[in-house]
C-alpha cells in the first residue's frame, strides 16, 4: 500500500527526513541507519516497488536518479576518492523497503564483496 509506504510518506513530507535534494520527480535523503560515513538514498517520488517494476518509459527517470546520485556524491566530497551506488532488488537482492531507491555509500573503503 502506497499509503503505508515509508518512502512515499517521506516524499510527501508526512515522515521527517534529512532532505538533501528534491525536485518534482526525486527526493534524496540521508539514510537513518548509515552503513558508511556518507550514506544517502535517492528516491523517485513515484511509488515504483522495485527495479524490476521500472518500465521503458521510466528510463529517463532512472538516468535522472543516477545523475542526482552523482551530483550529491560530489557535493558530499566523496567523489574524488570514490564511492558506491547500490540498488537492492527484491527479497534475495536484500531489499527491505519496497519502494525503489539508490544507496550512495562513501567516506570509507568499500568491501570487495558485494554479497
Ligand atoms: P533496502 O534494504 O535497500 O531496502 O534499504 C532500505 C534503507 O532505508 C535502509 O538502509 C534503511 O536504513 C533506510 N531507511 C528506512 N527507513 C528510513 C527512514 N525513515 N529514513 C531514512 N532512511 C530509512
Ligand atoms: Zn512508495
Amino acid at each position: 500500500m502506497e499509503q503505508d509506504c515509508i518512502f512515499c510518506n517521506i516524499a510527501k513530507g508526512k515522515i521527517e527526513s534529512e532532505t538533501l535534494y528534491q525536485d518534482g520527480e526525486v527526493i534524496a535523503i540521508r539514510d537513518i541507519n548509515p552503513q558508511a560515513p556518507t550514506h544517502l538514498l535517492v528516491i523517485p517520488r513515484a511509488h515504483i516497488p522495485t527495479l524490476d517494476d521500472l518500465t521503458t518509459e521510466q528510463t529517463a527517470l532512472a538516468g535522472h536518479l543516477i545523475e542526482i546520485a552523482i551530483n550529491l556524491a560530489r557535493k558530499e566530497g566523496i567523489a574524488s576518492k570514490g564511492y558506491r551506488l547500490a540498488i537492492n532488488c527484491g527479497h534475495e537482492g536484500g531489499q527491505l523497503v519496497p519502494h525503489l531507491h539508490i544507496h550512495v555509500l562513501g567516506g570509507r573503503k568499500m568491501s570487495g564483496s558485494l554479497g
